[in-house]
């Protein structure tokens, strides 16, 4: 037992120590790994970021530029031009340099009044021809006597040196013959008034344009109805948008059309080119659609200027920076020049959609900013502008836009959350990969060393059990032997036949003896793996006589009922004739020693199909069937304790069990406590072929 546990304490502590060995560095590996596949993502995310921010810090940098651009553009314009002519540059740029048209536009004059956009002049009335007017004004609208208001104004031109009275009174009689249907005259006026005349200023030009509205909207009446009419109709109505997209007379001085007038013609215009779209003999589309831009920035910056009319509540706004109009979604850029000032509308939409536009590049690996990414820009409130709206995600970015737009923020997220898990997963795979392999070696040469390191206790256990079961088994014979001689030598017995039985004791103890040496020998042989079996075609039946020879003497016994049954005709078996009397004597020896005192040991040899079985029955003390499983490993004893009667070392089956298993052949046991045992070996027969092979052999 104390073995038993000495052996089984080492080997718990190399385990535990191999444990350890394998343990604690696979522990460190997954740590290593975690910690790696952690790093991973990270190195990955700020990868990412930088990769984004770089872009976007490019992007805005662009837009910044743009915008300085533009802002110096802007000043260069107010410097360099006189305030009227830069309402086209602004709204309508011709230059190349485009970073966005203005939506609207206001000038203020170094007073800080507003010069532009205008409402409509009052203009001083001509106190000399104004009762004329007044009547014949009279006799148009109210006595509607149209003659006589037609003979009245036709006197004012005929009188009048004035420019604006003669074109005034020449309007009035063409609207006059237009109200009596006489229409080739009222055209023919209606053309008269709109001639250029001399100083195009003031009055004259407002009220030539007038006359140009009505001169197109009479030649489109003739035009519908005669088509001689059309081009003239077209040539009008090209004259006519030419006008209205007129802001200067050349001189730098302002084409003196108020605001609202423009408006007004050109909504007029626009509606003249809707209805006649099909029958015009040219395309006037460019010029349309230039109208169309100038009536909308005209519209809203006249809407604006009407709450602006002077520069004071600009006072404290830093130029070039966009501000947001109070309850509007228009933003402000103020450019002072020389004492000139002007106001550049945006709407909030155009912003957005001159840098976002930008947001949407292609690179080279695809559209990174479109395909990947949300974002969402907010204005100085943090209120939301564009983009997204109300997500819970975390922005992975978020920075300001430009200088020139205070305290916009824009917020980046990815589309796809696990963006960063999916860039690192790759690089995470190799890790854990490579992790589990290592893992998997450690392991793998941790249960090889255990195994090995095992083998190599056991070995060392098997050899100290040797030499102490030798030397144990040893020393009983040759002690008895020796007290035996001794008693001889000192003639200490009453007669020869007392002499006979001590040297037949001695004999014995002297068989015993080599017994034990030969299964100890065997043992060892086996052990070595140099046992060398000499198999040979051998009759059973001198098996089992040559092994109940080797036991005669011992089993011939008044106690011992000692019977062999062998059957007749036995077949051949293959096997090595010492190494099977060998397996017989240790069965029977067996017998012998775990019998009581009246034995009864019977060995059968008989046939049954192809094998040869070989039994040993005895009636002794029998084993449990606990015991029966352990019986064959090395010295195991059922009873090991010292004081046993039996004597062995516990190799006699283990030997039994090596012989068989060479001969392809098996040992049972059936017993019972306190009833016996039988032991059976059971051996193939030698085949046909066998035995010829065994005879050329020969
Ligand atoms: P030993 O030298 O102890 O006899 P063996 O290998 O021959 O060693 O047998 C192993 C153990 O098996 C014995 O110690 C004994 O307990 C048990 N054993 C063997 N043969 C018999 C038997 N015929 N009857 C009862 N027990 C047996």
């Amino acid at each position: 037992m104390y073995k038993i546990d000495k052996t089984s304490n080492q080997l718990r502590w190399v385990i535990l120590l191999l444990a350890i060995a394998v343990v604690l560095p696979t522990v460190c590996l997954l740590w290593f790994m975690t910690q790696a596949v952690k790093n991973e993502r990270l190195a990955v995310r700020q990868k990412l970021i930088d990769v984004y921010k770089t872009e976007i810090e490019k992007k805005f940098s662009e837009l910044d530029s743009k915008l300085e651009i533009q802002a110096r553009y802007s000043e260069t314009l107010l410097q360099n031009r006189p305030l009227p002519d830069l309402w086209l540059e602004f709204i309508h740029p011709g230059s190349s340099i485009e970073p966005y048209r203005a939506d609207g536009l206001i000038l203020y004059d170094p007073n800080g009044s507003c010069i532009y956009p205008t409402h409509l002049h009052t203009y001083q009335d001509n106190s000399e021809f104004q009762n004329d007017f007044d009547e014949a004004w009279q006799c148009e609208f109210a006595k509607h006597q149209l003659k006589e208001a037609l003979d009245r104004y036709k006197d004012i031109e005929n009188n009048s040196d004035d420019p604006v009275n003669k074109k005034q009174a020449i309007i009035a009689q063409a609207r006059i013959h237009n109200k009596m249907d006489k229409i080739d005259e009222a055209i023919h006026l209606a053309g008269k008034a709109k001639e250029t005349g001399h100083g195009d200023k003031g009055q004259i030009a407002y009220l030539r344009a007038d006359a140009q509205l009505m001169y197109t909207e009479l030649v489109h009446q003739k035009a519908s109805k005669e088509n001689q009419y059309i081009p003239k109709f077209t040539a009008a109505l090209r004259n006519l948008l030419s006008t209205i997209s007129n802001y200067n007379t050349g001189s730098g001085v302002l084409l003196d059309i108020p605001s609202e007038q423009r408006i007004f013609l050109a909504n007029k215009a626009m509606s003249l080119y809707e209805q006649s779209k099909g029958i015009l003999t040219e395309s006037l589309n460019s010029r349309v659609e230039r109208v169309r831009k100038l009536q909308a920035a005209e519209s809203l910056s006249l809407q604006i200027a009407e709450k602006f009319p002077t520069t004071l509540p600009f006072k404290n706004w830093s130029d070039r920076t966009l501000n947001k109009l109070p309850q509007t979604n228009i933003y402000a850029a103020i450019y002072r020049i020389d004492g000139k000032t002007a106001i550049r509308l945006t709407k909030q939409d155009n912003i957005i959609l001159a840098f976002a536009g930008d947001l949407t590049y292609t690179d080279k690996k695809g559209n990174i900013f479109s395909s990947n990414l949300d974002c969402q820009i907010l204005d100085a409130q943090g209120a939301h502008i564009y983009g997204i709206k109300g997500t819970t995600a975390k922005p992975f970015l978020k920075t300001e836009i430009s200088k020139f737009l205070p305290d916009w923020t824009i917020e980046l997220y990815f589309k796809d959350a696990n963006v960063f898990e999916n860039a690192a997963s790759k690089q995470a795979a190799i890790y854990t990969w490579t992790g589990v392999l290592v893992v998997l070696l450690i392991l793998g040469s941790g249960a090889m060393a255990t195994q090995v390191i095992g083998k190599q206790i056991k070995l060392n256990r098997l050899k100290n059990d040797f030499i102490a079961t030798v030397t144990h088994e040893l020393k009983t014979p040759l002690s008895s032997m020796r007290v035996l001689v001794d008693t001889l030598l000192e003639g200490n017995y009453n007669d020869q036949q007392q002499a006979t039985e001590y040297l037949q004791l001695i004999s014995k103890e002297n068989l015993r003896l080599s017994r034990l040496i030969d299964n100890f020998l065997t043992f060892s042989r086996m052990e070595r793996n140099k046992q060398a079996f000499d198999i040979v075609r051998t009759d059973p039946a001198e098996i089992a006589k040559a092994a109940a020879e080797a036991v005669q003497t011992k089993f011939n016994e008044k106690n011992c009922k000692f019977t062999v049954t062998i059957a007749d005709n036995l077949a051949s078996i293959m096997a090595d004739k010492d190494a099977m009397v060998t397996v017989l004597v240790n069965l029977l020896d067996n017998a012998y020693k775990y019998s009581y005192d009246d034995k009864q040991i019977q060995l059968r040899v008989f046939g049954e199909e192809d094998f040869i079985c070989f039994s040993v029955k005895d009636n002794g003390i029998g084993m449990t069937h606990r015991q029966m499983k352990k019986i064959f490993d090395r010295f195991y004893q059922a009873d090991s304790s010292l004081s046993r009667q039996a004597e062995g070392a516990g190799l006699g089956l283990s030997i039994v069990k090596f012989i068989v298993d060479a001969h392809k052949g098996s040992v049972i046991v059936d017993s019972q406590p306190d009833k016996g045992s039988t032991f059976t070996v059971t051996l193939p027969r030698a085949t046909r072929r066998k035995i010829r092979a065994e005879e050329t052999s020969s």
